[in-house]
């Protein structure tokens, strides 16, 4: 394979099983139980959904994203724990921390994950030692593990990752990418989801390597842009710089009713709820919004968002208003609600009255943690 960007070492670095190993720190006597962090599951009767769990609630087949019931269902005796916002974030800001003091470059990207360019390292077994050097830091300093990728970009350093966890380092340097990249499926690519994974295969296309084979302008015919990007990610080709700061795209909450709702002023009520929550997380972390989007899932999944732009704001008012008033279409009676949403974007950070670190820590709450299907 061909590199033809200026070379350069990316590190991604992905925390093992965060919330739920950041809960078993507070709690040693979790240790070697299956742990899911997420809802209640109520007995098997929740609604809400897994946010993480630890290896061993894995070996049950439990999964992030999946429906509490179902956990439940496949392993009633785990130890089940609330989402624990704050202390999830406070250890976040630690282990970001540990890698800024390491790196030269870094760019966190969720609240357990962060890339980092250590081109300045010169070479692979320098930068091996650096990965070594801050997972050392991370163990000793916070009792927590995590897995680290290094390649010649971010799109092969978050494969590397992903090829060996817990806590492992692995490296893909440029001309190891056909043999440890190519065997694998199509779905490890970002942005290749379940669908497209589907049209590749109706295209004879199923791994990496097959993809990285074929005909760019059949790609093309077939997939448009994408097409050739998803050829460039295939052949191991990705640009994307690592950038320091970054900022959320949006704040947004949503809840699923305990029972499905028909009534207008519950509905009403849980918005205004829901509208506080968002805004007190945009002003907590300094941001004004210009678009309020609401989400509806009614009790058969259909599920619609609506949404406005408004001039510049920061009021709860606002908010709160414009979150019910595009609700009013659906209040029709005829189907019940089963989750509504609530989600603030076109976010604008208001400079000047925080410090760097206190806008990289608050600004990491978001995105990852909270599901945010909009
Ligand atoms: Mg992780």
């Amino acid at each position: 394979m061909a590199v033809q960007q200026a070379d350069r070492i990316i590190m991604h670095l992905d925390m093992d099983y965060f919330f739920a190993a950041v809960e078993e720190r507070r709690k040693p006597e979790l240790k070697g139980r299956p742990v899911v962090v997420g809802a209640d599951p109520k007995e098997g009767r929740g609604r809400g959904v897994v946010s993480t769990c630890n290896y061993e609630a894995r070996k049950f087949g439990i999964r992030s994203g999946m429906p509490i019931s179902r956990a439940w269902q496949l392993c009633p005796e785990a130890a089940y724990l609330p989402v624990d916002f704050t202390m999830y974030r406070d250890a976040s800001e630690e282990i970001m921390n540990i890698a800024r003091k390491h790196a030269r470059k870094v760019e966190q990207v969720s609240i357990d994950e962060a890339y980092m360019d250590a081109t300045d390292m010169g070479d692979y077994d320098k930068a091996l030692r650096l990965a070594e050097r801050i997972r050392q830091e991370i163990k000793n300093s916070q009792n927590l593990t995590c897995s680290i990728g290094i390649g010649p970009n971010k799109l092969v350093a978050k494969i590397a990752t992903d090829l060996k966890k817990p806590d492992a380092i692995t490296t893909i340097k440029p001309d190891e990418v056909r043999q440890k990249v190519w065997p694998l499926s199509v779905g490890k690519l970002l942005g290749v989801g379940k669908k497209t994974a589907g049209r590749l295969r109706e295209m004879g296309i199923r791994t990496i390597g097959d993809l990285a084979a074929s005909d760019v302008s059949m790609l093309m015919a077939e997939l448009g842009t994408m097409g050739y990007e998803f050829h460039q990610m295939a052949n191991g080709m990705d640009e994307r710089p690592v950038e320091e700061y970054w900022e959320p795209k949006s704040i947004s909450r949503e809840v699923t009713f305990e029972k499905d709702v028909n009534d207008s002023n519950m509905l009403t009520e849980m918005l205004e709820q829901l509208s506080k929550e968002v805004h007190k997380e945009a002003i907590d972390s300094s941001y004004s919004f210009r678009t309020i989007t609401l989400k509806i899932r009614f009790s058969d999944f259909e599920t619609h968002t609506k949404s406005r732009t408004v001039n510049i704001t920061n009021s709860y008012e606002l908010m709160a208003e414009t979150a019910k008033e595009l609700s009013k279409p659906f209040l029709t009676g005829r189907k019940a609600i089963r989750l509504v949403g609530v989600k603030a974007s076109n976010l604008v950070y208001n400079y000047g009255q925080k410090s760097v670190g206190e806008f990289m820590a608050q600004t990491h709450k978001e995105s990852s943690h909270i599901p945010d299907n909009f």
